[in-house]
């Protein structure tokens, strides 16, 4: 059972992710560069998160995870297929 700090803090959070889906792409792009791969959520299957690289900077996320703690599950996979990636090429 959830109890009021928790849904106003989900609550708040919704409303964060909803401020950053009001940005536009170009927006987005600037800041936070550009996408490099999307999940599908699971929770919620019209939504998907993108996760973001810029040049020289770790990936970013529009998921919840990411909004809080600065770090997710979708970034970590991003950051493991490039290193994949990189054994792959030798
Ligand atoms: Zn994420």
């Amino acid at each position: 059972m959830k109890n009021l700090v928790q849904i106003l803090a989900e609550k708040y959070l919704e409303d964060k992710e909803a401020d950053s889906a009001t940005m536009t792409e170009t927006e987005k792009f600037d800041r936070y560069g550009p996408i490099v791969k999307t999940f599908k959520s699971s929770s919620n299957p019209r939504k998907s998160y993108e996760v973001r690289r810029k040049k020289g900077h770790d990936p970013s996320c529009n998921c919840r995870g990411w909004a809080t703690h600065k770090k997710c599950w979708h970034c970590d996979d991003v950051k493991h297929n490039r290193i994949a990636a990189s054994f792959l090429k030798r």
